[in-house]
């Protein structure tokens, strides 16, 4: 007798419709309104861009415990194409002018939020209000206020929020973070961090207009940098320097081009971060009283690969990320286990990310941070 796989079933029904999407609809189906305790939850990606296109939706053919039900999209020619592609009915799919009538559809429990950075509270906060659970892509917003919103939202409606970071449900990841907590090492002294890539080709592209970003590396690739410097260490940054340089002024002429930046850690330890559009940067390295050990590639999609002093590489099978994330989020939902990237890490980030913008614009003056454990999980 052959046993199927998941990915059997993926072959086996090919073109367009995979077990997933019929499982969904199966769940669905024996929803009669209902929820079964079993139901894999509906997600509707909302902005159909490359990470939607290319990641998301792909991940959501792998995943447990949601699966694609829904598509919200702006360009009229993308609905056609999704709907066959990934089986979506045509009722599950919006534009974002009906957006809000997702209120009325049980297929749809997560809205997953892949737009522009200054479209992320705006939907966040529809989203919410339409009852439905939240993941929203990082950065998590262009302010602090703006996370803090997002949040208000969430916590008014009852709904869970998450931000799209993927790093966190990474084993490599994980395995860092356990270093960090077991002492493998001994005492982290130094944390050193680079995030970033070398931008070229529509100088109009949303990531360089400072209205549709909020911001240039620092917002996009340097959230990772925060991120590793953080899980790198252990706790939260208590002060924050930083610097900005600018080499391409005639193609970064909104936004920030690359920005180093120094923290100061409760527990004694330092870290320097990059973060570019205009530099190759993808490493994390923890230096410790007893050794070290660093993650490169640290932040791409994945293989992720790593060493550690003792002569050890740090190895695990390869799964897709987001899919990994997108069951964490569905399984905190349907059964409790904890929020690993909860909005309030995704605010912890955007205090650092205005602390940095706020040394520079005033000249140096070392920005003091009072984060707590804010954001901080496992
Ligand atoms: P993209 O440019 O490929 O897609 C953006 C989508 O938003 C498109 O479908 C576009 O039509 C739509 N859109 C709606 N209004 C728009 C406007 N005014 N201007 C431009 N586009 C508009 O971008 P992307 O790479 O898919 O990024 C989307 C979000 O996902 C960003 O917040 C980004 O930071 C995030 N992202 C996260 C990761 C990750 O690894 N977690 C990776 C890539 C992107």
């Amino acid at each position: 007798m052959k046993i199927f796989t998941r990915r059997d079933f993926g072959i086996t029904l090919g073109k367009g419709i995979t077990a997933t999407t019929l499982l969904g609809a199966t769940s669905i189906a024996c929803a009669n309104g209902k929820k079964p305790q079993n139901k894999k939850l509906g997600v509707a990606l909302v902005g159909l861009g490359s990470y939607s296109t290319y990641q998301l939706a792909p991940s959501l053919q792998d995943t447990e415990h949601c699966y694609l039900a829904g598509i919200v999209t702006g360009t009229k020619e993308k609905e056609k194409t999704w709907q066959e592609k990934y089986g979506i009915p045509v009722e599950n799919t919006y534009n974002y002018e009906n957006f809000d009538s997702i209120a009325n559809n049980e297929a749809i429990d997560i809205v997953y939020v892949v737009l522009p950075n200054s479209m992320h509270a705006d939907f966040s906060i529809r989203a919410a209000k339409a009852g439905k659970h939240v993941i929203c892509e990082k950065p998590m917003a262009i302010s602090v206020a703006e996370c803090d919103a997002i949040i208000g939202a969430c916590n008014k409606a009852g709904v869970k929020l998450s931000v799209g970071y993927r790093m966190q449900s990474d084993p490599y990841t994980k395995e860092v973070k356990k270093y960090v907590a077991e002492k493998t090492f001994g005492d982290v002294h130094f944390v050193s961090s680079d995030a970033g890539y070398i931008s070229r080709g529509n100088p109009d592209q949303w990531r360089l207009n400072k209205k549709l970003s909020g911001g240039g590396a620092l917002m996009n690739m340097g959230v990772y940098s925060i991120q590793t410097s953080i899980y790198g260490c252990g706790a939260n940054p208590s002060s924050v320097s930083a610097q900005e340089f600018s080499t391409r002024p005639d193609y970064f002429k909104d936004t920030d081009e690359t920005i180093t930046a120094q923290f100061e850690f409760p527990n004694d330890a330092v870290a320097h971060m990059m973060t570019s559009h205009n530099a190759n940067g993808n490493r994390l390295k923890s230096h410790c009283s007893n050794g070290w050990f660093e993650l490169d590639p640290a932040h791409s999609y994945g293989p992720i690969s790593g060493r550690t002093s003792n002569g050890n590489v740090i190895s695990f099978p390869h799964q897709r990320q987001q899919a990994l994330q997108m069951d964490d989020f569905a399984k905190h939902i349907l059964m409790g286990t904890p929020n690993v990237a909860p909005g309030e890490m995704g605010k912890r980030d955007m205090i650092i990310v205005e602390a940095i913008y706020r040394f520079i614009a005033e000249g140096g003056k070392k920005q003091m941070l009072d984060l707590g454990n804010m954001g901080i999980v496992g």
